[in-house]
């Protein structure tokens, strides 16, 4: 077990867990305290120990790094795409070899098993991966042109300063999916972490420091939650910022998305789900229920693609219950994610403990039956939720309608395949949703119907560089990862070269 009180203040030197751990802001290529000189603690969410100490920015801080990276726009725009290729492919390497520090400052901060964060770093490498070599193909057009006296080109051009505001539930890899994305268009980075995960962030940056990346091209500012308001809207309300990119909560997203109305500003917004998953009377029920153990308890339940709502068909709904609620008692482990035991970490921080029980309370008391868990752990102190199974879900209950985010399954049962596509589409979110059949005409046919910007058939977990990752509805817009990633970046740019009659 680590102690964290070694590690605590404001530089642990020679702290062999944190090798990473910087304690300032990046900006243009130094590591500066913030203007107000003002610091706040993080924390790890298993023990409340602090890991360290972040700088509690200001607007001020903010508008500086947008200052810096406007200035290195033109020079890292104008590298060529090999160029960028080329240090995009110098920091994965980093992350790679450092990929044991990277998971375990991630494990501290955010409180995921170890094994986890470990995936968390291989998942961020995918996409810096995928983006240096996406670098070369960000192809324009040659149109044919309506007569022979002009040539139409179309260009493809970075769109200048983007704004990053990220989550703490992928700390690191929420801010690589968009900075190895917005570096090889050739935009350049102004990053503000989550208040609960500043580190992972800070940890990113000494490795683009030391992989070589122009002063300016990438900078993070940290803050405190008190300074988060205040910054996003720094960012969204400046010229400078050509676009933002966010991803977190709906109720957030919905601020930016007005915020950015008055410079007309890009926006990409990744938010909140509420992700059905349909087990149809064919599925393979022992492949759906290890399906549904990493959609729903990966990460204690805290992603916006995790599991919100398990619909079952009647035929298999008593088989489906007792096998999964087996697989909760039997393969789920709760503690300190450095144990290799564990598999479910705390909660992050105490609203959201409080908003997972408030939800199950909710439904214990509307006539919810609980198959197994069903509160706070017994044994455990903290932030420790039993990973549950609920059943006899009605509509009136808040888990009938609330993004979760924890490790609460609801289960309801359903009879006919339009009723499940119902169900699963009678929300305002769209950002995922998964389904189990053996019905290849079915398979289709829902794949269709459902509302989502993505959709995993007989797959819990679909996400991957290669991918567009993004939802429908309020769950947002624009794409992350695969070749769709960089056109939040791009401005399309139509060029029409005329008088060329001889
Ligand atoms: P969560 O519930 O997952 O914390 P939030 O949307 O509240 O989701 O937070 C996601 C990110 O947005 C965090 O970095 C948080 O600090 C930041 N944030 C919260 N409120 C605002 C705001 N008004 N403007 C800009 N960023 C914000």
């Amino acid at each position: 077990m680590l102690n964290f009180a070694r590690c605590s203040g404001s530089r642990p030197v020679g702290c062999r867990y944190f090798s990473l751990l910087r304690d300032k802001n990046f900006i243009g290529g130094e590591w500066v305290a913030a203007s107000s000189g003002k610091t706040f603690q993080v924390t790890n969410p298993v023990n409340d120990k602090v890991i360290g100490i972040a700088q509690d920015s200001t607007p001020e801080d903010a508008e500086k790094a947008i200052k810096v990276a406007s200035g290195s726009f033109n020079m890292w725009a104008d590298l060529p795409a090999k160029e960028k290729g080329i240090k995009l492919k110098s920091l994965l390497k980093l992350v790679n070899s450092h990929s044991d520090d990277l998971a375990k400052l991630i494990t501290a901060e955010c409180g995921k098993p170890l094994a986890e964060a470990k995936a968390e770093v291989m998942y961020s490498a995918g996409y810096l991966e995928w983006y240096a070599e996406e670098a070369k193909r960000i192809y324009g057009e040659v149109l044919a042109p309506p007569n022979n006296t002009r040539e139409l080109v179309v260009l493809k051009e970075p769109i200048g300063v983007v704004g990053f505001i990220t989550p703490w539930n992928f700390p690191l890899a929420m801010l690589v999916r968009k900075a190895a994305a917005a570096l090889a268009a050739g935009c350049v980075c102004v990053a503000r972490p989550a208040e609960d995960t500043p580190f992972s962030a800070l940890a990113l940056a000494a490795l683009v420091e030391k992989a070589g990346f122009p002063a300016g091209t990438f900078n993070v500012v940290t803050s405190s939650r008190s300074q988060a308001g205040p910054i996003g809207q720094a960012l969204c309300a400046s010229p400078q910022v050509a676009g933002i990119s966010f991803t977190g909560s709906t109720a957030v997203g919905k601020i930016l998305y007005q915020q950015c109305a008055n410079t007309v500003k890009r926006l990409g917004l990744e938010l909140g789900g509420n992700a059905s998953y349909i087990i149809f009377p064919t599925a393979d029920l022992s492949r759906a229920v290890q399906g549904v153990m990493g959609s729903k308890f990966r990460n204690a339940g805290q992603a916006c693609v995790a599991t919100n709502r398990v619909l079952v068909h009647e035929s298999v709904f008593d088989k489906f219950s007792s096998m999964l609620a087996t697989a909760v008692k039997t393969q789920l482990v709760s503690g300190d994610g450095f144990d290799p035991a564990v598999n479910q970490g705390p909660l992050i921080n105490e609203q959201q403990f409080q908003k997972v029980d408030g939800i199950v309370k909710d439904a214990v008391s509307k006539g919810a039956r609980v198959v197994s868990g069903g509160g706070i752990h017994p044994t455990l102190k903290g932030r420790f939720y039993q990973p549950t199974v609920l059943s006899n879900i009605t509509e009136d209950m808040k888990i009938y309608n609330e993004e979760i985010f924890g490790p609460i399954c609801p289960l309801y049962k359903f009879y006919s395949e339009d009723e499940a596509v119902t169900i699963a589409n009678s929300t305002r979110r769209g950002l995922a949703n998964y389904f189990y059949s053996n019905d290849y005409a079915q398979v289709w046919r829902v794949a269709k119907r459902l509302e989502s910007g993505m959709v995993g058939v007989n797959e819990g977990l679909i996400s991957a560089a290669e991918a567009p990752f993004g939802g429908v509805k309020e769950s947002g817009f624009g794409r992350e990862g695969s070749r769709h990633g960089v056109d939040d970046y791009v401005h399309t740019k139509y060029v029409c070269f005329g008088g060329l009659q001889n």
